[in-house]
């Protein structure tokens, strides 16, 4: 460590709270370190109130960029100089660049739920999903398939405070992706979930549902899944869902959430440095 930061180190971060169990600092670190770049990552606990001071204090130290996460990915949307096309439409970001004192802001959920998927030989480009959620992570999957050139979507959620979100992602995807079909329905409606599953090409659970500690349980029925379906979670936490193992067991190509998350961080390392994260070897280091 006393060799390689020096006077010269420039700085990325992580900024939200709680950031305490992040593996964002690991993985940044282990990519810097193994391409030879005089980088470091660090994570500050920052609350939403704050965000606008950190804004500042990122410009007053030429922070070069990083991470932002909850509960600061809306607010930190509205305090850059630039968004990129998914954040200007999800209005949230996940990361920033700063490029000598003007920043943007990026959102890098949904391309690394679009390349998860890629990586498993699956391209969303003229197919059906079906997701459940509307939160932070549903959205950015959501825009960013349509965007990618998915046929169909739709959206169910539960009807709670995120039920609105679905409804306003479909106007949204109607407005910047019009040959996308987008519709939200209510989850309640377990056969309107049965029907919509029977036609898609790919599921996505991306509520917290199977998130520890709500591991165990899925919100979808077994009987609904089939082989020919891509099954997907947002969950990482554990690394297999009960939807993943469901899936699993009837055969499904399946997509569990560990992969999006790497995926995001990579599309994020690309941002900052230019080049390709080492992705690959840092999942073996980890493992
Ligand atoms: P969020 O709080 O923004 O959204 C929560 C979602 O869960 C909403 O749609 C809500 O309606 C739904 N929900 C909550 N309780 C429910 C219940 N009892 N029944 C049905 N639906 C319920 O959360 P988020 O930030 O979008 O995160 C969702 C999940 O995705 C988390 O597990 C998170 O760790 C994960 N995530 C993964 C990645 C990744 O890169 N893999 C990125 C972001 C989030």
């Amino acid at each position: 460590m006393e060799k390689r930061i020096s006077g010269t180190t420039g700085l990325f971060c992580l900024v939200g709270s709680p950031v305490g169990h992040s593996g964002s600092p690991a993985m940044y670190n282990y990519s810097f370190q193994k391409q030879g770049l005089d980088y470091a990552y660090m994570a500050f606990d920052v609350k939403k109130e704050q965000m606008a001071a950190a804004m500042k204090t990122i410009k007053l130290f030429n922070i070069r960029g990083g991470n932002i996460t909850m509960p600061c990915k809306n607010i930190a949307a509205t305090l850059v100089d630039e968004l990129s096309p998914a954040a200007r439409i999800i209005g949230a970001i996940n990361v920033f660049v700063n490029d000598n004192g003007k920043i943007t802001g990026h959102i890098t959920d949904g391309i690394g739920f679009v390349r998860n998927l890629k990586e498993h030989g699956i391209d969303v480009a003229g197919k059906k999903l079906v997701v459940i959620g509307a939160g932070g992570a549903a959205t950015a999957l959501q825009v960013q398939s349509a965007l990618d050139g998915a046929k169909e979507l739709s959206i169910f959620n539960r009807d709670d405070e995120f039920y609105a979100r679905a409804e306003e992602t479909v106007k949204k995807i109607q407005k910047e992706a019009p040959t996308v079909t987008a519709n939200a329905f209510h989850l309640e409606d377990n056969d309107k979930l049965k029907e919509e599953i029977a036609s898609a090409d790919i599921l996505v659970n991306a509520t917290i549902i199977g998130m520890k500690p709500q591991d165990g349980q899925s919100l979808v029925d077994p009987s609904f899944l089939r082989k020919d379906l891509v099954v997907a979670d947002t969950v990482y936490n554990p690394l297999k869902t009960k939807l993943i193992l469901d899936a699993e067991k009837i055969g499904c190509q399946t997509a569990p959430g560990k992969g999006m998350l790497l995926w995001q961080g990579a599309a994020a390392y690309k941002l900052f440095v230019g080049k390709e994260m080492p992705a690959k070897e840092y999942q073996e280091y980890e493992q």
